[in-house]
């Protein structure tokens, strides 16, 4: 397993989760999200980079409901999951595992994203050098963070 792989374990899940809603940058696309963890990971993966023109900040939610999904779509950016944006302005949405149980809403297709804090970063050694993250949490390379889910030894 190489690069496109999300945060993917849910032990951040804590008490604060919410429901909080967003849309897409023409307002076509306007969802619901629940269990949203309030809390977002930064990933500095080549994949992210080049879909999103920069690193991605994923918030965990526990529900995605669209209000029409006439403009959602998804391209299929891995053997195991996919990244969806709006067809008609290209807002990129959400990152979803076709199996399990896993979405991430990027945080800036919500509408209020000041509670946020950043969790944590990963893919750190994918990173080009030129920009960086402030504050104390962890930081986390490719390797760290796939043996954190058991996928490599
Ligand atoms: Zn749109
Ligand atoms: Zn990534």
């Amino acid at each position: 397993m190489t690069t496109d792989t999300m945060v993917s374990d849910k032990d951040t899940k804590n008490s604060s989760a919410k429901t909080m809603t967003g849309s897409c940058l023409c307002g076509s696309v306007k969802f619901k999200a629940t269990g949203v963890d309030g809390n977002h990971g930064v990933c500095h993966c080549g994949t992210c980079r080049k879909w999103s023109g920069g690193p991605t900040m994923g918030v965990h939610v526990e529900s995605l409901d669209f209000e029409s999904e006439d403009n959602v779509t998804a391209y299929i950016s891995s053997d195991w999951a996919e990244r969806g944006f709006c067809k008609n302005c290209g807002t990129h949405l959400f990152y979803r595992l076709k199996e399990g149980n896993m979405t991430v809403v990027w945080a800036g297709a919500f509408d209020d994203n000041e509670g946020f804090e950043l969790e944590r970063e990963i893919y750190l050694d994918n990173k080009p050098a030129g920009y960086n993250f402030a504050g104390e949490h962890p930081r986390m390379t490719e390797h760290e963070f796939l043996k954190s889910l058991g996928m490599v030894e």
